[in-house]
């Protein structure tokens, strides 16, 4: 693969960082994740907005300059003839004297690279995902995306244990979100989804489906709803941008709705896979 670095397109095994970066000690970096098809980039232009959100909050100075990063992300998916997949990007504050203290002039690390992934012919698409509740032990501002999400690892390594495919962080006995998606139900036509908070990644995915639902008439209530409701629910499902919407047809053991990803999932999984592909970059 050629991967981007500090600038320059270099064969993987080129690219270095020093052992010195806060990304690499302390966890002092940003990431976004844009998904690939049919050589589009997906969304991007969220995903930048939201980058910039992101490095705001932790007071990183980095300017994110939308067209040139776009230029990259192309430079990218063209060197390594990407057609399903994503581009991984990520800004550290770099290398610096290991301090608590932010450095007084940074000089952030940018990498970036592709992974060739056939999102739209996954099997779960069809089987739908099986989930497991376990308690929210991440840090209280997830809105922010940062590299460090170790609890994220160590949970869903422990759902695949248990046979599941993914996890639903609970808190205060309300659902957060999933390891790397937002959780949604839909009862009686309602699609029921946790408000925007500091409590969760602010999905580029869930507002676009949220703006889906609403055109085609659909109910959207928008606040916390706990594993039980959620086991009562017709439908469920989780959106993520290489996911778009994904049904979710388990929850600790009892099956969701049909035991098949639902209808209403599958129909805003369409409209928005086929609405985005048209506006891809
Ligand atoms: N929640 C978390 C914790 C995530 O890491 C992600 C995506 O990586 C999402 C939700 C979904 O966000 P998006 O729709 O922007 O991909």
């Amino acid at each position: 693969r050629t991967v981007f670095v500090n600038g320059s397109f270099v064969p993987e095994d080129q690219a270095t960082v020093s052992i010195f970066d806060r990304g690499f000690l302390m966890g002092d970096a940003i990431y976004e994740v844009t998904t690939v098809i049919d050589g589009k980039l997906i969304e991007f232009p969220a995903h930048m907005a939201r980058l910039a959100r992101s490095l705001a909050e932790i007071e990183m100075p980095f300017e994110v300059d939308e067209d040139a990063l776009l230029a990259m992300h192309h430079e990218l998916i063209a060197r390594n003839d990407l057609d399903q997949g994503m581009i991984y990007m990520q800004v550290s504050r770099g290398p610096a004297d290991r301090d608590f203290v932010y450095p007084a002039d940074p000089k952030p690390t940018r990498i970036a690279f592709t992974q060739s992934i056939p999102w739209l012919s996954m099997p779960f698409i069809e089987t739908g995902f099986k989930v497991v509740s376990c308690p929210d032990k991440r840090w209280g501002r997830r809105d922010i995306k940062t590299v460090q999400i170790l609890w994220t690892c160590m949970s869903k390594v422990d759902a695949q244990r248990k046979g599941a495919d993914d996890v639903w962080f609970v808190e205060d006995g309300l659902v957060t979100e999933g390891s790397s998606c937002n959780a949604f139900i839909i009862k009686n036509n309602r699609i029921i989804t946790r408000a925007l908070s500091h409590d969760i990644l602010h999905g580029v995915t869930r507002a676009v489906i949220l703006k889906f639902a609403k055109e085609q008439g659909l109910e959207v209530e928008v606040r916390g709803f706990s594993v039980e409701e959620a086991q009562q629910a017709d439908e469920a499902f989780v959106t993520a941008s290489p996911l778009f919407a994904t049904g979710v047809v388990e929850l600790d053991g009892v099956t969701i709705g049909s035991g098949k990803p639902g209808p209403m999932t599958m129909q805003l999984r369409e409209a928005h896979i086929r609405e985005s592909l048209k506006d891809g970059l």
